[in-house]
């Protein structure tokens, strides 16, 4: 049991809580059971996004609709709950207020900061500007009008496919990258394979597309086992995707990526899952951050030093029992979340708090059609292929907010399966149209492919 802080149980105590994914609102959810709380939740979207699932709108198997829910909607029975659409720009833990983009300040007995994270681009030249990262719905949208765009354009001109039209580079091979090179394998197979009578480029073929896995370390999905390791590397082969391990990439420019190795290849679409940080909000909050700038927090979920301020999820380091930190997953959010709640009505009631529990339920990757792995339970008993996909969907509908988003998700990933036509591949971001194919009036343009006569390298 850890310190408590005291508070009059009697009168209404007010919590603000900043971030309203995983974390936040699970937080607001167990509170709002307490009608002696008054919860204000700032998000600057209105909507919760479903981050495990946004590869799937990135190749269109999946809709935004499937992967986003209205938080109103989702906290509409609880009438001490009060919602605002919101970007917080500051914030004083002393006094637990907070500042809008909008001019307007908040203030609450408790704190609870829950604002995720963002990608981290470890400063590599041009990354920021010219990837594409995938950690938002809005990243998830732009990223798949680049891909249907690419498409499209070698479609109608098929000499663009020599200006990397058709070249597409993953950076990171971790569970994003991964599952995203693997639903995107199958997607290229499903729309250019050659014999296939009702594939939607009737123009190109299978292997005019490159996907191409970059990784600075020695293994796909480096948090699991060396066979799962083994059989994801192997899946993502048989999907036509090639993987360079041991090469980071170097530069990102408007139509080109430059590797560590010094291969330069044409591409206009980098793919960036090769990492996370705190959400930007951490950078100015005047305390110690930790490791990918995420506040390091007492074991009870508190910020050190402060009174009645919280960090969960995404946006904190949570040590687990033997203090080693907790990995930034859906579940750490949403047990952390509830964790806090619980502690927050301790607080309430001037009972002492009590240090976060994780229950680890396993980790698991969907590397495509049948292909996932899943590692079940603290003890990681493993499971691979058909059943491993079959408990993945399970599992992610399940974490799904509600049943109609469970019975969608359902029906569109049943309809993925049996071979139906993508429903969503739809290029609503016009912007996405706008490609430099010369670019840098750079003359070495090349394809991706395994034979390297067909890479150059930069001298
Ligand atoms: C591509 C991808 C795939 C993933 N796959 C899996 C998976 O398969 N399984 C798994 O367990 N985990 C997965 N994760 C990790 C998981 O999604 C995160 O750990 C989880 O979303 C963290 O929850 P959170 O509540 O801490 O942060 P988030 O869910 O990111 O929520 C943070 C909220 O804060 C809001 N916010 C941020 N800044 C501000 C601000 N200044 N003002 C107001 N609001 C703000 C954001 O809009 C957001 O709604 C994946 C993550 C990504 C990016």
């Amino acid at each position: 049991m850890t310190q408590s802080n005291e508070q009059n149980p009697n009168s209404v105590k007010r919590v603000l809580i900043v971030g309203g994914g995983f974390a936040g609102l699970n937080c607001a959810r167990k509170l709002a059971a307490n009608p002696n709380v008054r919860i204000t939740l700032l998000d600057k979207n209105n909507y919760q996004q479903f981050q495990p699932l946004l590869y799937q709108v990135a190749t269109a198997i999946l809709g935004p609709g499937n992967i986003a829910f209205n938080l109103r909607g989702t906290l509409r029975s609880h009438p001490n709950v009060d919602v605002k659409m919101t970007e917080v720009v500051s914030i004083d833990l002393n006094t637990r207020t907070v500042d809008t983009a909008e001019g307007q300040h908040y203030e609450g007995d408790f704190l609870v900061l829950a604002a995720g994270s963002q990608a981290n681009f470890f400063g590599t030249p041009g990354a920021d500007e010219h990837s594409y990262p995938l950690y938002s719905l809005h990243d998830a949208e732009r990223l798949r009008s680049r891909i249907l765009a690419m498409l499209e354009s070698a479609d109608r001109d098929p000499s663009l496919v020599a200006k990397g039209a058709l070249n597409f580079v993953i950076v990171g091979a971790g569970a994003t990258g991964t599952e995203m090179a693997g639903a995107f394998g199958d997607m290229l197979q499903s729309s250019l394979k050659r014999g296939t009578r009702d594939k939607a480029y009737k123009n190109l073929a299978v292997d005019r597309g490159q996907i191409l896995l970059v990784d600075g370390g020695h293994a796909v999905l480096s948090t699991f086992s060396p066979k799962a390791q083994t059989y994801a590397a192997k899946m993502l082969e048989e999907r036509g995707v090639q993987i360079r391990l041991g090469t980071r990439v170097k530069e990102v420019g408007s139509g080109h990526v430059v590797l560590s190795d010094g291969t330069r290849i044409s591409t206009h679409t980098v793919i960036w899952a090769g990492g996370l940080k705190a959400a930007s909000l951490s950078d100015n909050l005047g305390v110690k951050t930790g490791h990918g700038g995420r506040i390091d927090v007492e074991a009870d979920l508190t910020v050190p030093g402060l009174t009645g301020v919280y960090a969960l999820g995404d946006f904190a380091n949570i040590a687990d029992k033997d203090g080693r930190p907790l990995p930034q997953l859906a579940s750490v959010a949403e047990q952390s979340g509830k964790w806090s709640a619980r502690n927050i009505l301790s607080d309430i009631a001037g009972k002492p708090r009590d240090p976060f529990h994780y229950f680890d339920k396993g980790i698991m990757a969907m590397i495509g059609r049948n292909s996932a792995v899943a590692e079940v339970g603290e003890h990681r008993h493993e499971l691979q292929g058909a059943i491993a996909f079959a408990a993945w969907l399970g599992v992610h509908a399940a974490l799904l907010s509600s049943t109609r988003a469970k019975i969608e998700a359902f029906l569109e990933w049943a309809w993925d399966y049996f071979g139906g036509a993508r429903g969503d591949a739809v290029l609503d971001r016009a912007e996405e149209l706008q490609i430099n194919w010369n670019d840098d009036g750079e003359e070495r343009i090349s394809a991706v492919s395994p034979a390297s006569s067909q890479t150059d390298k930069t001298s």
